[in-house]
């Protein structure tokens, strides 16, 4: 009969559509072959930043932190803190006790409006020096000379702890007359034009050195640490034989790896999708930070967009029609990603999501936006799995160990509050790197905690050296 037909007709476009939308998942499903080729080539590149002469064309840049040790517990005294780079900027005192080792933090969260962050150097730093006032003068410390740690979530070059030279910044920044020069001068000349304070600025520090120093605080094993936020990053602890960089063998250094930049000589090319490189080409640094851009939250609401941007083009999504809203960059933040991806949200729920961002669906739609969403962020915890494989495996060889034991300091927006971000990046690790027992541990604010610890430690060194 014609009813029967009808049906039958609708029956087989629906299955003409599943189809074509499974041909674009199936796009980030990475087989186990192609993860061990990830933390193999990620291996090749970690080397490769370490020796001189393959350092300059490193797209890992393994850059040396001049951070040696751990703290000891003797640390203590009143610190500021400064934490530029991730989804807030801040600005903490840090008040650190010896023996019980107990930190106690008082911050402030300041907004770095867009045009400032695209504008000029000069003025990115006038507004930072004019938080520090607001919140100096909010504490009532002015004219307190605190020593300061300055956590700067970007690529340095450091030749000692309170010098660093921005090599490129990444994420949303874009500040003009900043790259190649010392952010810690930065800073100074900027107080200098204010000519209301001065502050000691001790140590200039990544996010992820802070958070493993922090983690480190309370874990002796903790020689790791790890970024999933705004943005990509990793650091670790290295034998300092290792590093050709830096003169002397003796005892270790920490080691910023800036692995966002893996992939940047096209080694990450068989893997990456279309979708990929509009994201890439639609961002501020366009061939940069390759694998960061596959793995950041920055990034993974852009590439859900693309894809349902495609999808929508292909009459597969949202009535065929791309609304105003669909090609807003930016809309999904990882918030939404974790909020749509949780397995505690009914269908209507997402609908709602999807309505607050402007975008009308049906039941089907959600449905398969949850899955896009869901291809995205395991994509992206598999990438981290397989990077951070890569690493515990070089530690556990270097060391020469049957076994290795190691604690892995963790912060950032994606891995809080993901609802399976965390769990996938766990498996794939064991799973890539079967030798080592990997622990992980959150670190409660690594920034400005550790941002203060370092800042101590090296106080104390300078103290000891004087004396
Ligand atoms: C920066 C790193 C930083 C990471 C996490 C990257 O974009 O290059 O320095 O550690 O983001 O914030
Ligand atoms: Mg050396």
């Amino acid at each position: 009969t014609k009813g029967a037909a009808m049906v039958t007709a609708v029956a087989s476009r629906v299955q003409a559509q599943r189809k074509q939308i499974d041909k674009v998942l199936a796009l980030f499903r990475l087989t186990r072959e192609q993860l061990v080729g990830v933390r193999d080539k990620m291996r090749v590149e970690l080397e490769y930043g370490l020796k001189r002469d393959t350092h300059p064309l490193a797209t890992v840049k393994m850059l040396p932190t001049y951070v040696c040790g751990m703290p000891d517990g003797t640390e203590k005294g009143k610190f500021l803190a400064l934490d530029l780079g991730g989804t807030n900027f801040r600005v903490l005192l840090v008040k650190i006790r010896s023996g019980r080792r107990s930190v106690r933090m008082y911050n402030k969260i300041f907004a770095i409006p867009l045009e400032i962050m695209q504008g000029t150097g000069e003025e990115l730093f006038d507004h930072i020096v004019q938080c520090i006032a607001d919140f100096l003068d909010y504490m009532g410390l002015k004219g307190a000379q605190l020593p300061l740690g300055f956590t700067f979530s970007f690529p340095c070059r450091q030749a000692s702890i309170d010098k660093g030279t921005l090599i490129e910044w990444t994420k949303g920044f874009k500040a003009t007359d900043c790259e190649g020069e010392d952010v810690v001068d930065m800073l100074r000349e900027a107080i200098k034009r204010r000519n209301e304070f001065d502050l000691d600025i001790v140590a200039v520090v990544n996010d992820t050195v802070g958070t493993m120093m922090t983690c480190g605080y309370e874990d002796r094993n903790c020689e790791v640490g790890l970024i999933a936020g705004t943005g990509s990053n990793m650091c670790y602890m290295e034998e300092m034989r290792n590093i050709e960089l830096v003169e002397g063998d003796e005892g270790k250094m920490c080691i910023n790896t800036e692995w966002g930049g893996f992939g940047d000589n096209g080694c990450l090319d068989d893997i990456r999708t279309q979708y990929d490189k509009e994201v890439d080409e639609g961002s501020l640094n366009p061939g940069k930070q390759r694998y960061e851009k596959m793995t950041s939250g920055m990034y993974l609401g852009e590439i859900v967009r693309q894809i349902l941007i495609d999808l929508t083009k292909q009459g597969l999504l949202f009535r065929g029609q791309i609304s105003e809203r669909l090609r807003t960059r930016g809309i999904f933040e990882t918030k939404f990603l974790s909020q749509i991806e949780s397995d505690r949200l009914a269908l209507l729920q997402v609908r709602r999501i999807l309505q607050q961002l402007g975008l009308d669906s049906t039941c089907e739609d959600s449905i398969v936006v949850k899955e896009v969403c869901g291809a995205v962020s395991r994509r992206a915890a598999e990438l981290y799995g397989a990077g951070l494989a890569a690493i515990v495996e070089k530690r556990r060889e270097d060391q020469g160990f049957e076994h290795l034991k190691i604690t892995v300091g963790v912060d950032g927006t994606l891995y809080k509050l993901h609802p399976h971000f965390s769990r996938i990046l766990q498996e794939t690790v064991k799973e890539l790197a079967p030798r080592c027992d990997v622990t992980f541990m959150l670190s409660e604010d690594g920034s400005g905690k550790g941002a203060a610890l370092i800042t101590a430690v090296a106080k104390r060194l300078q103290q000891a050296r004087r004396e």
